[in-house]
């Protein structure tokens, strides 16, 4: 039977972005809190609770990131910077990046989000748990090297890969990113290296407006290790699944990672506002399953999922359970309230995905069979 750890912390909820208030020449605009609320993880673990899923869980231990272990990511001039700027704050929440706003709290909730994930792979490779799911925040995909970007200040995925070789020696970490969209800062610091392969499905023309089209592929030595697909708006289940079987499992067969790391913004659902998509509770469960089938194949089942986007209050938690389901390989009774309709993937949906194939087949030879 597969145990699955857990990471949550209510310190996670400390950091807070503030109102949203649009400042213009002649009128201003509050447009209520923001979308990354504390109140995500509150209500999703109040949902995992509710359904006894938390107990079933093995809880896991962490600490906060060392400077040693984010500086293998970020300058010492940004953790600086982040640091005094933070301390700065006072009661104030301030503006750290493009659309990344932070209160007196967010360095230190980062640094306990990015060390959570360093946790959870340690977990992991020694064998304490099969694999983890960690509901932290502030999320990290978009953030840089030097830079705080779309709710993200640390890069928790790869701070947490580079812990995996540093501390434990591995050559090939896979980070698969499911947010709707694209991690931009992730790829950014991967996109010269060969050792992380760096997959993310996204929702093309969302945020980050520049970036993520699939001839985006690394440079250098890394050339073939970013793998971008850019989805259609409005892929469902069955998108995301053909997806899946067609380009992203064949790929991992033949990367062979030793560890799999889940970049699990549950963005991409059919009821949350800053994306267009339409995965269910279903869906996720079915995501989460193959990777943790393929995980099982070549690397143990060593895979961990670190929390990262999703605004939907009342489905972010629905989805997160599908997840949780299929790590654990658990499924709970509790019934989908939202019904969806049976579809097939659209003709723009199965264009699409032909194209990402072939134009990814250039570097792995696995998807042109
Ligand atoms: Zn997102």
């Amino acid at each position: 039977m597969t145990t699955t750890g857990f990471i949550y912390d209510e310190r996670f909820l400390d950091h807070n972005a503030g109102r949203q208030v649009y400042q213009g020449e002649q009128a201003h605009a509050d447009c209520g809190e923001e979308f990354d609320s504390p109140l995500r993880l509150v209500h999703t673990k109040r949902l995992l609770d509710a359904l006894n899923v938390t107990a079933r869980l093995a809880p896991l231990d962490f600490v906060a990131a060392s400077d040693e272990q984010l500086l293998r990511v970020h300058s010492a001039d940004y953790l600086a910077s982040l640091t005094t700027r933070c301390a700065a704050a006072g009661d104030d929440t301030i503006q750290l990046g493009d659309d990344a706003r932070g209160n007196h709290a967010t360095e230190r909730t980062a640094r306990l989000a990015a060390g959570a994930a360093c946790a959870a792979v340690d977990a992991v490779l020694q064998g304490q748990v099969d694999n983890v799911y960690a509901l932290i925040r502030p999320s990290g995909h978009h953030s840089g090297r030097d830079f705080a970007m779309g709710y993200c200040y640390y890069n928790n995925a790869a701070v947490a890969a580079r812990h995996a070789q540093a501390m434990h020696g591995l050559e090939r970490v896979a980070i698969i990113d499911w947010d709707v969209h694209h991690g931009n800062g992730t790829q950014s610091l991967l996109y010269s290296d060969p050792s992380v392969l760096f997959v993310s499905l996204h929702e093309e023309d969302n945020y980050p407006l520049e970036g993520g089209s699939a001839d985006e592929a690394g440079e250098g030595a890394g050339l073939g290790y970013t793998l971008n697909l850019p989805l259609p708006a409005g892929t469902g289940n069955q998108g995301y699944l053909a997806a899946f079987d067609e380009i992203v499992l064949p790929a991992l067969r033949q990367y062979r990672p030793q560890l799999i790391l889940i970049s699990a913004g549950q963005d991409a659902n059919a009821y949350d506002p800053l994306g267009r998509m339409r995965l269910t509770r279903d869906g996720y469960t079915a995501l989460a399953a193959r990777l943790k089938t393929l995980a099982e194949q070549v690397c143990e089942g060593r895979l961990v999922a670190l929390q990262e986007g999703g605004y939907s209050l009342p489905y972010l938690p629905i989805a997160t359970l599908g997840v949780i389901e299929g790590l654990s390989g658990q499924v709970s009774d509790f019934v989908d309230p939202h019904h969806f309709p049976a579809r097939t993937i659209a003709p723009q949906e199965r264009a699409a995905l032909d194209e990402l194939r072939r134009s990814h087949a250039q570097y792995w030879p696995t998807l042109a069979e």
